[in-house]
């Protein structure tokens, strides 16, 4: 069963009762009960009673286990009746250890608690509470020194007085005893004990006996409860994973790394074993089942050099020697150059790392060469891109001694104010992205006209990543910017860009930058280390009884990755989504821990988005200088930010993006002369199956085209707006704008007696204040961490959370998870937008259990479905998200659902809608096709049908409440409905909606021609579905879309089917009720 989708999925198939210990049930999760259980009852009957003996023959394995707990026993009592602390792990495993002759393992400790949960404590507390609670809150010096967990911790973060900062607070694994001898439970037992009296030797040792018959009772308890087909040892040694302590503060761990039996290392970066010699070492370990169902090798490919027409000048050549340890340019960097120099704009698009800024780099630098005064811009995504270009760029000119002068800057929205007069003056060469451009940047013609007139080389990055809303908002920015130059004189700027593989490079070129011409360059000269690429699936939790499903994929990634870094490989693990990616660091650091390798631990970090920008610059600098082994990180890190050199890439469930992510993603491992892995894990889900039965789409296939939308109507009257204020338009403009533009203009601008268009005035004074080319900027919560508030501390700034995810990221009693690092949520405050969260242990995760609700409020449009007689409607739309519990997870299994009732989130929004008529509803009933099923299945058909789909969305179906064991009042309209995310509206729905024949005409044509059984990503499956395309029926979808489409049904379809997967108790869906309409709406025609 898959970690990333529990929730769902436990739903789907629920073999695990929220309610623990029923014995019939043969999860993991009742055997631990059942542990605990009998542990616990073992207790009770070792206070009232004296047996001591044994109920049955004890296997060998508890006999070892018994010695343990006996030499912890002494060494605890004899240690309390001295110490006036909580005893330290490493305190107590040393004298432990001196008895036993042995190592004492974490894991030993953890079974150990797993048999006597209530009398051991073994956990982290903060070093802090130690000092505070232990003697009165004073603490020798001495008694400081004496605990080698002390002395490892910098000096400032014991002798001050002061709260210790997040880096330098810690934590201290504690190991004790805190029975309550009048039969309850201490009140502090999580944390602090209280001091025992000093007890006469006479009565240590009574205490050491009946502390070892509570071990003998409790271990004659779990016998006995065990049943005959199952092994006590695998019980305790299962259930003890989740005792193993987790320390909470910092990926610095206060354990001595330095015992005995801790010797393995990590092989040094050049030292680590070939991937092919690793991957036949995989397939012997006991762990491995066949996981790898199939590998593609690309072998190592030498580099092709190529000649450029005109050489460069020695200058450059030596500062590319010097500098970049650069002798000869690839046949991609020659052949953009030399297109470069006959005047051509080009296109670029090979494999990650195949040394595309030369590509940039020479040609400005014969630019400058030959003209002291041009400039040039280098537009990258996001701001840690064009970092890393800018410095790469000054340590090019730093060794081209004719031009110290040239002024490098970067222009973003963290240049301070001050300095940005002087960059407009000065600088050869800025670093910016496009929503400077627009809002910073083309406003200000008259500031930046020496800049734009003497403007030769326009240099983007990235080119693939200006697809969909965003990429349409930028290609009428480049409009702008290339009629602003044509304005001051300029009309010879040339477009470079580069790009990974995508279909069609020049197209998308062409139609982002409205140019026609682009030399296009795909053949990729650059050398490459031989390549294995893995899929990989979690193998059967039971061989002989497939119904219990699969094992976890995450801890299958999370093992491999273990596996990896311990060689010396350097990994990236990606995840999906933000939440995966904290539970698999959390997993990390749990068996990092227990296997001891802190040394490892503390070379992996999480990486994703929410992160503040310090952090992540932090993060990267890290990964760069080689420090980091492992990244666990979201697609944030999909694009190139240089962080060094990669070995492998594991991808944890198919990414959201598609194939095109999958290439992006696995291209990040590998450069030049190593050999490289990338790993795809498949989840459970219906879509990550598709490319299990289907291995070879993963490289064949092509990637979608790269969509721009530059007829968007609202897109170009935004720009149309901003445009004319930058100079004032007239219907020449059209050869930039398309023909839309006087009609939009008559329509929307304010024309003056000359014929001129100028800015309509609401747009004024600052039009470029109206449009925002990323969709509006959300309000964020603020996550804190009160934690030492009580004892006089700060509150700390977590993390900020926008209010988009807040709503199911931070309810009361959740966790919240940074880094790994587990935080209860105490409080939230919507009003002022605040959660307050503490440190804990918990060795649990939660996740909300919730439903948004589309409604169709108000119809603006009816329009035509051809040769059918139904109609399309368009307006208004009214989402309503519900958190309404949470659960409470532990090893993949539920342990608590609970439920929550917190204010439902309100917005509007702008959408399109089909209704599905009566008798096909009635149609499906009789076909046995659950209507909800069928409905989202038939709304991810339409949107895999329309290129712009990636900006709507649809009600997604949710498994727990569509197959609810119970009927809910909840009923769901019988539609199709699909909106743009609200604050991000920019005229997809209207532009599908204008074709929602064609749409719905090619979704009939794409379901019944895929030769699929269950549905696939063809038709069917939505990669981006929110709830993993769990509710999903593909012949229901087809009898939906044939009725919708006025097509007889196909017969075949009609067949009452046999019910596969879960099913519905209770109808969800009724029929759909009539939307009020705006006055004056008339039928549309399609024509
Ligand atoms: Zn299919
Ligand atoms: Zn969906």
């Amino acid at each position: 069963m898959s970690s990333s989708s529990i929730p769902a999925r436990q739903s789907r198939k629920r073999k695990v009762s929220p309610t623990p210990s029923t014995p019939e049930l043969s999860t993991s999760q009742s055997k631990k009960s059942r542990v605990k259980e009998s542990a616990v009852t073992g207790k009770g009957k070792g206070k009232s009673s004296v047996k001591i003996g044994r109920a049955r023959e004890w296997p060998e394995y508890f006999d070892s286990l018994f010695k343990t707990f006996k030499a912890l026993n002494t060494v605890i009592a004899f240690c309390s009746s001295r110490k006036h602390l909580a005893l330290t792990f490493s305190v107590v495993r040393a004298s432990v250890e001196g008895l036993l002759k042995h190592p004492l393992e974490l894991a030993k400790v953890a079974e150990l608690k797993v048999l006597l949960p209530d009398l051991i404590l073994f956990a982290y507390i903060p070093s802090i509470e130690l000092r505070i609670h232990a003697d009165g809150g004073a603490i020798s010096k001495k008694t400081r020194e004496a605990s080698p967990d002390f002395t490892l911790k910098k000096p400032k973060s014991i002798s001050s007085t002061q709260l210790p900062s997040e880096d330098e607070e810690e934590h201290v694994l504690v190991l004790d005893f805190v029975d309550s001898p009048k039969g309850h439970k201490s009140a502090n037992a999580g944390f602090v004990r209280s001091m025992p009296p000093a007890m006469t030797p006479a009565a240590t040792k009574k205490l050491i006996e009946k502390r070892n018959n509570r071990f003998t009772d409790a271990v004659n308890e779990l016998l006995e409860a065990t049943r005959s087909d199952e092994d006590p040892v695998m019980l305790v040694q299962e259930a003890a994973r989740d005792y193993i302590p987790v320390d909470p503060s910092s990926t610095t761990s206060t354990i001595d790394t330095k015992g005995k039996n801790r010797q393995s290392t990590v092989p040094a970066a050049h030292e680590r074993p070939t991937i092919d010699t690793i991957l036949e070492e995989i397939q012997k370990q006991a762990w491995y089942n066949n996981q790898i169902v199939h590998r593609r090798t690309a072998e190592a490919k030498e580099g092709q050099t190529g000649v450029l027409d005109n050489p460069i000048s020695d200058t450059v050549k030596q500062a590319l020697q010097q500098a970049r340890k650069i002798y000869s340019l690839y046949t991609h960097q020659a052949e953009s150059i030399n297109a470069l120099a006959q005047g051509k704009n080009v296109i670029v698009s090979t494999s990650t790392a195949s040394g595309k800024s030369v590509i940039y780099q020479v040609p400005l630098l014969t630019f400058l060469e030959s003209n002291q005064d041009a400039t040039a811009m280098f537009i990258y995504p996001t701001k840690a891109l064009a970092q890393d270009q800018k410095g790469a760029l000054e340590q090019l000119l730093a060794s081209c001694p004719s031009m110290e002068n040239v002024v490098v800057a970067t222009y973003d929205g963290d240049t301070p104010q001050e300095d940005r007069r002087g960059i407009r003056e000065t600088a050869s060469v800025i670093f910016t992205n496009f929503d400077m451009i627009h809002a910073s940047i083309l406003p200000h013609e008259d500031l930046w006209r020496r800049f734009l007139q003497n403007l030769k080389l326009v240099a983007v990055d990235e080119l693939h990543y200006y697809n969909g809303i965003f990429g349409s908002h930028v290609a009428q920015v480049i409009r702008r910017m290339r009629r602003i130059c044509a304005a001051v004189g300029n009309r010879r700027v040339q477009f470079v860009s580069c790009s990974a593989t995508i279909s069609k490079p020049r197209q998308h070129m062409e139609n982002l930058f409205g140019i026609k011409g682009v030399e296009e360059i795909v053949e990729d000269g650059a050398p490459s280390g031989r390549k294995d690429y893995l899929v990989w699936t979690p193998p059967p939790i039971d061989e002989l009884d497939p119904s219990l499903g699969h094992k976890s994929a995450m801890s299958e990634a999370t093992r491999l990755m273990r596996f990896l870094m311990e060689r010396g490989v350097r990994v990236i693990l990606f995840c999906k989504i933000r939440k995966i990616c904290e539970w698999a660091m959390k997993a990390l650091r749990t068996e990092l821990t227990a296997a001891g390798r802190l040394d490892i631990l503390k070379r992996v970090m999480a990486y994703r988005g929410g992160y503040s920008p310090q952090d992540r610059r932090k993060i990267e600098q890290e990964a760069f200088s080689g420090h980091l082994l492992g990244i666990v990180a979201t697609n944030a890190l999909e694009l190139g930010v240089d962080i060094g050199v990669l070995d492998a890439v594991l991808m944890l469930g198919f990414p959201i993006g598609g194939i095109a992510s999958y290439r992006q993603q696995a291209g990040r491992a590998g450069r030049r002369a190593r050999d490289a892995l990338a790993v795809y894990i498949a989840d459970g889900f219906p879509v990550d199956m598709h490319y299990v039965t289907n291995p070879d789409d993963l490289w064949e296939k092509p990637t979608g085209d790269l969509i721009v939308d530059v007829d968007s109507k609202i897109i170009l009257e935004a720009h149309l707006q901003c445009a004319a204020h930058e100079v004032p338009l007239t219907s020449e403009d059209e050869k930039y704008f398309g023909p839309l533009t006087k009609e939009i203009c008559e329509k929307s601008l304010t024309k003056d007696a000359d014929g001129w268009y100028h800015t309509h005035n609401k747009y004024l004074p600052y039009p470029a204040k109206h449009v925002t080319l990323r969709g509006v900027e959300e309000e964020k919560y603020c996550v804190v961490d009160i934690s030492k508030v009580n004892s006089g501390g700060n509150p700390r700034l977590v993390e900020e959370v926008e209010v988009s995810r807040a709503l199911y990221e931070i309810y009361e009693g959740g966790i919240f998870i940074h880094q790994g690092l587990t935080f209860m949520i105490q409080e939230v405050s919507h009003d002022s937008k605040l959660a307050r969260v503490v440190r804990t242990d918990a060795n649990w995760i939660t996740t909300p259990r919730d439903y948004t609700n589309v409604d169709a409020a108000q119809t603006f449009r009816i329009r035509e479905i051809r040769a059918s007689p139904h109609r399309a409607y368009y307006g208004r739309v009214e989402l309503k998200s519900i958190i309404y519990g949470y659960y409470k997870i532990r090893n993949n299994s539920i342990i608590d659902t609970v439920d929550m009732d917190t204010p439902p989130w309100e917005r509007e929004t702008i959408g399109f809608w089909l209704d599905v008529p009566k008798p096909t509803l009635e149609l499906l009933k009789d076909t046995h096709i659950n209507p909800a099923e069928a409905i989202h299945a038939a709304a991810h058909a339409m949107m895999n049908r329309f290129a712009l789909a990636r900006d709507l969305e649809t009600e997604c179906k949710v498994a727990e409440k569509e197959y609810r064991a119970t009927e809910s009042r909840r009923k769901r309209p019988a539609r199709l409905i699909f909106f743009e995310p609200s604050g991000k509206i920019a005229g997809v729905a209207a532009k599908a909606f204008d074709h929602v024949s064609d749409i719905l005409n090619d979704a009939v044509n794409s379901v019944l021609a895929c030769p699929c059984e269950q549905g696939c990503t063809a038709c069917v499956l939505g990669t981006s579905c929110k709830e993993s395309n769990l509710v999903s029926n593909k012949p229901g979808a087809a009898i939906i879309l044939q009725s919708l489409a006025g097509l007889p049904i196909d017969a075949d379809l009609l067949v009452p089917q046999e019910h596969q997967g879960p099913v519905a108790a209770f109808e969800t869906i009724e029929v759909a009720p009539v939307v009020q309409t705006a006055d004056g709406v008339e039928l549309e025609k399609d024509s």
